[in-house]
C-alpha cells in the first residue's frame, strides 16, 4: 500500500509521467514533491546523484509503490545522456520535470562572499544549479512533444542578501534568469517552466550553510504566518505549476515561504 505522508491525493496527476531529479534522503524538497505528485496518480521516474545514495533512495520510491530510478550525475554529459535515453526508450515522452538540485562548498557558505568564492567554486556551483537546470530543460522538453511542465527550485537569497548564502545567492539568481528564458523558449511548444521560491527548509542542503538552524528561526520569526515553511506547501505548489490547474503560469517564481518574502521590516518592540 503506497504512502504519501500528509500529501492531498486525488486524480490531478492521473494518467501524467515525469522525472523527478534530487531526491537523496526523506527529508529532500524533491521527496515531498514527489510524494505529493504520486498521491494525485502521476507516474514517476527517480534521479539521483550517484550509486551512493541509492541505499537510501530506493525505499522511499519503493513506498510510494515505484520503481523507475536512474543514477544521473548532472556534471556527467554521458551519464545525463544515458539517463535521459532510459526514460525516452522506457516510456517515449514526458509531461513534466522536477529540478531540485543544488551544490556549493561548505567553504564557500560561509562568512564574505566577496573573500571566500574562487574562480573554480563559482564555477562549480552555477555548473550543478544553474547549467544543469538548462541542460535539463532542453533534454525534457525533447521529450514533451505535446507540451508539458518544468520547475526548479530557488530561496530569497537570489533577490536579497542573506548571510552565507554568498554563491548559491548568485547561481540562484542565475537559475531565476533561466527560468524566464527556458519559459520563453519553450512556451510556444506548450511547455511551461516556472519556479518555487521556497522558504529556509531542514534538509541536507541547508545543513552545508554555516548558520543554516539560525535561517530557519529566522524565517519563522519574521514570517507573516509565524511558521516554518510546511513541505506540504512546497509540494502543493509543485503539483499546482505542474498539473493542468496551473494552465496560464509561466516564467514565474512563487514564493512559497510563510509569507516571509513581503516582510520589510520584522515586528517592532512595544513602545513603553
Ligand atoms: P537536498 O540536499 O535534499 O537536495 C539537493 C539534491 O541535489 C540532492 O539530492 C543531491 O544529490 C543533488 N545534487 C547535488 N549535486 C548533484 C550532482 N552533481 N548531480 C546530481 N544531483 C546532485 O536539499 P534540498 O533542500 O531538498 O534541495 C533541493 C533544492 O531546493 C535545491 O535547489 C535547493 O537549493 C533548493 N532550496 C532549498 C531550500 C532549503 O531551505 N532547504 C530552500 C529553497 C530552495
Amino acid at each position: 500500500m503506497a504512502e504519501y505522508g500528509n500529501m492531498q491525493t486525488g486524480t490531478l496527476m492521473a494518467g501524467k509521467r515525469g522525472v523527478v531529479m534530487g531526491v537523496a534522503n526523506k527529508n529532500s524538497i524533491a521527496w515531498g514533491i514527489a510524494q505529493q505528485l504520486a498521491a494525485q496518480g502521476a507516474e514517476l521516474a527517480f534521479t539521483y546523484q550517484g550509486e551512493g545514495l541509492e541505499r537510501r533512495v530506493r525505499p522511499l520510491v519503493e513506498s510510494i509503490d515505484m520503481d523507475f530510478m536512474i543514477p544521473a550525475d548532472v556534471t556527467d554529459d554521458a551519464g545525463m545522456d544515458a539517463a535521459f535515453d532510459q526514460i525516452k526508450a522506457k516510456w517515449g515522452k514526458i509531461d513534466f520535470l522536477v529540478h531540485a538540485i543544488a551544490f556549493a562548498g561548505k567553504d564557500e557558505l560561509q562568512g564574505s562572499m566577496v573573500e571566500n568564492t574562487t574562480r573554480e567554486g563559482f564555477a562549480r556551483a552555477m555548473d550543478i544549479s544553474v547549467f544543469s537546470f538548462i541542460d535539463c530543460s532542453r533534454r525534457a522538453a525533447e521529450i514533451m512533444p505535446d507540451g508539458g511542465a518544468i520547475i526548479c527550485m530557488t530561496y530569497l537569497g537570489a533577490e536579497r542578501t542573506v548571510p552565507s548564502y554568498n554563491v548559491m545567492g548568485v547561481a540562484k539568481a542565475a537559475l531565476e534568469a533561466s527560468t524566464r528564458y527556458a519559459a520563453r523558449d519553450l512556451g510556444p511548444k506548450g511547455i511551461r517552466v516556472n519556479a518555487i521560491s521556497a522558504g529556509a527548509m531542514r534538509t541536507l542542503s541547508l545543513a552545508g550553510i554555516r548558520g543554516g538552524k539560525s535561517l530557519m528561526g529566522t524565517g519563522r520569526e519574521w514570517s507573516l504566518l509565524k511558521e516554518d515553511t510546511r513541505m506540504e506547501g512546497v509540494a502543493g505548489c509543485a503539483l499546482y505549476l505542474l498539473s493542468p490547474i496551473g494552465h496560464s503560469i509561466a516564467g514565474e517564481v512563487l514564493h512559497v515561504d510563510a509569507g516571509y518574502h513581503a516582510v520589510g521590516v520584522p515586528d517592532l518592540p512595544e513602545e513603553g
